[in-house]
């Protein structure tokens, strides 16, 4: 029944794509298979905007993009979710570019894995309270269906931030947990700690995504009845758990003081005593726990039902340093397909959410060496995905959360480094040291790539005093600009150590707010196109979805056409899936 009062702006479907077929030169779209229109409320934003209303929109979005591909009978068995932590496009671009030069062939039109996809199409990544968002409301977003406010994950955005009291009843269920509820296995696996903003999102909810153990957590936050991300994810109420969790975090899950297996100067950092690996091991004496790369290559996986890895004390090495590491981790492309050699032993099919999480933690740092390194390391995880699903029934989805401040720009030669100097520009002249090297108005070579703040600031000014400047320079003044610049002649900025410049100086790079991309293949895939608002991307997945849609509809959710449109409650999730409510 809705719920919401009138004026009701319906999203007739027949209406929306009349309109198409008249003004479009291709013939217009059928909607043969589409469900009937979905009504959404007219509302004042963002003050109109409540969790019912964005899962409805949301819902209306995507069945509206489904009916315009003649994508709704296509159903998928299991759903890959790819997260890219920060993977901006300029990522994305300089990234297949890298990939491609680093293989010798040409990297300007190299594509990554995922840019094979036959789908794509935008992702508007604000949150309800940030224009440029983080990682925690992002996702929340993806999993839920509900966009919220930034920090907060797996719960709306009615209470304040830290209020858990004003959280019960506010906690949104992902598409991870109504899988568990179905039968389907379920999967989490990222190269952060496993208790970070994006994994966490897939099976925690908390208004405060810094309490990922619980010495993170004041008394009065534990006293109100919040519990860490460490402890969520062990204390998982349905299906026994997650069949697989892979990532790093590991000292989150063991009792403080407790000796690190890797490294002596590491402990655990729990204050409950709680020994959360001891506690997965003995619940499930048939699963695996692994802490290191020769650990999980040893592993019969497709006789392993249920999969615990923790791979580093916090987040695990960048793929740059990996070769590097003590005991040797995995790589996430290893542990993707570890993971769905696990997964895929169900007949009712999985859900699994891979996170390339430092591809962020990299730009942040304004290093875009390991941004880009990152970004080809998770499109060697979707090729992973790829090898080891068949096609007809897996819906892979690649996106990003958030944009990041990275730039792609000058006017460099085709097949120029693309971590190098602009060579080849337009207003580059000849010296015999640096023959075509670009110059900017100082006479200083640059970078193809950038990032408009950050660590990479390098001080000073132009000829202009300090403080703001004036616009427009007069073009003469540039010849008279001072050393606003280093001077890069003699730098490697191929380095990997190498912090491209920033205007601002800011400790940590912020995230951007434009949008994001998201890539599509498999069934449903067709129903990504145009440009859609974040929380669409969940609303996808379960119409597409039979046994998560089944699952939505068990819990009150649906519509006459079976359409989930009702925001379901985390407390009739547990109660249907025959868990003990806590
Ligand atoms: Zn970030």
């Amino acid at each position: 029944m809705p719920r919401f009062p009138s004026p009701v702006r319906p999203f007739l479907l027949g209406a929306a794509l009349s309109t198409l077929g008249a003004c479009a030169s291709q013939p217009p779209m059928t909607s043969s298979t589409a469900p009937a229109a979905i009504a959404v409320p007219a509302i004042q934003r963002p003050q109109g905007e409540t969790p019912q209303w964005w899962f409805r929109s949301g819902a209306a979005q995507a069945a509206l993009a489904s009916a315009q591909a003649n994508a709704g009978g296509q159903r998928a068995k299991n759903v890959i979710v790819f997260l890219g932590d920060g993977m901006s496009i300029p990522t994305i671009a300089a990234a297949h570019v890298l990939a491609g030069q680093r293989a010798g062939v040409d990297g300007e039109s190299y594509r990554l894995s995922f840019e094979r996809f036959p789908f794509s199409a935008l992702s508007r990544t604000y949150e309800t309270d940030q224009q440029t968002p983080d990682s925690a409301g992002t996702m929340t977003a993806i999993m839920t269906g509900v966009k919220t406010r930034a920090g907060f994950i797996g719960v709306s955005q009615v209470p304040r931030r830290q209020d858990c009291a004003g959280t019960r009843g506010q906690e949104l269920v992902s598409a991870l947990e109504l899988a568990a509820a179905a039968g389907m296995s379920t999967g989490a696996v990222t190269t952060t700690r496993i208790t970070h903003a994006t994994p966490a999102a897939t099976y925690g909810h908390l208004p405060e995504r810094n309490w990922e153990v619980d010495a993170d957590l004041s008394e009065a936050a534990k006293a109100a009845g919040c519990k860490d991300f460490a402890a969520q994810l062990i204390d998982f109420p349905v299906a026994g758990g997650l069949t697989v969790a892979m990532g790093g975090g590991r000292t989150e899950f063991m009792p403080a003081g407790a000796d690190d297996p890797e490294y002596p100067t590491r402990v655990g950092q729990r204050l409950d005593g709680r020994n959360l690996i001891g506690e997965w091991t003995s619940s499930h004496p048939d699963g695996k726990y692994v802490w290191n790369a020769a650990q999980l290559k040893a592993l019969d996986l497709s006789r392993t039902p249920r999969l615990l890895g923790l791979f580093e004390p916090s987040h695990m090495n960048y793929e740059h340093e990996r070769p590097r590491d003590k005991a040797g981790e995995p790589s996430l492309a290893e542990m993707t397909a570890s993971a769905i050699e696990v997964l895929k032993q169900n007949p009712n099919g999985f859900f699994l959410m891979v996170e390339g999480g430092r591809i962020d933690h990299a730009l942040h740092a304004g290093n875009a060496y390991r941004a880009l390194d990152e970004t080809v390391s998770f499109a060697a995880a979707v090729q992973a995905a790829l090898e080891h699903t068949d096609p007809a029934e897996t819906l892979i989805v690649v996106t990003a959360d958030h944009s990041h401040t990275l730039t792609f720009a000058g006017y460099p030669r085709r097949g120029n480094p693309i971590l190098g100097k602009v060579t080849g520009a337009t207003d580059s002249y000849d010296d015999e040291s640096a023959p075509g090297l670009a110059r900017d108005a100082t006479g200083l070579p640059y970078t193809t790539l950038g990032f408009a703040n950050g660590p990479g600031y390098t001080g000073a000014s132009d000829q202009q005093p300090e403080g703001s400047k004036r616009f427009p320079h007069n073009p003469r003044e540039y010849s008279a600009i001072g050393k606003g610049r280093p001077d890069l002649r003699e730098v490697d900025t191929t380095d990997p150590d190498y912090l491209q410049e920033a205007i601002l100086p800011l400790k940590s790079e912020t995230h951007g707010g434009e949008d994001v991309a998201i890539f599509a293949t498999g069934p449903g895939a067709a129903a990504f196109h145009g440009e859609l608002e974040q929380n669409v991307i969940f609303h996808v997945i379960v119409q597409h979805a039979p046994r998560l849609r089944a699952e939505l509809c068990k819990l009150g959710s649906c519509n006459a056409d079976g359409v989930p449109v009702e925001r379901p409650t985390r407390q009739a999730w547990l109660q249907q899936a025959g868990a003990a409510a806590r």
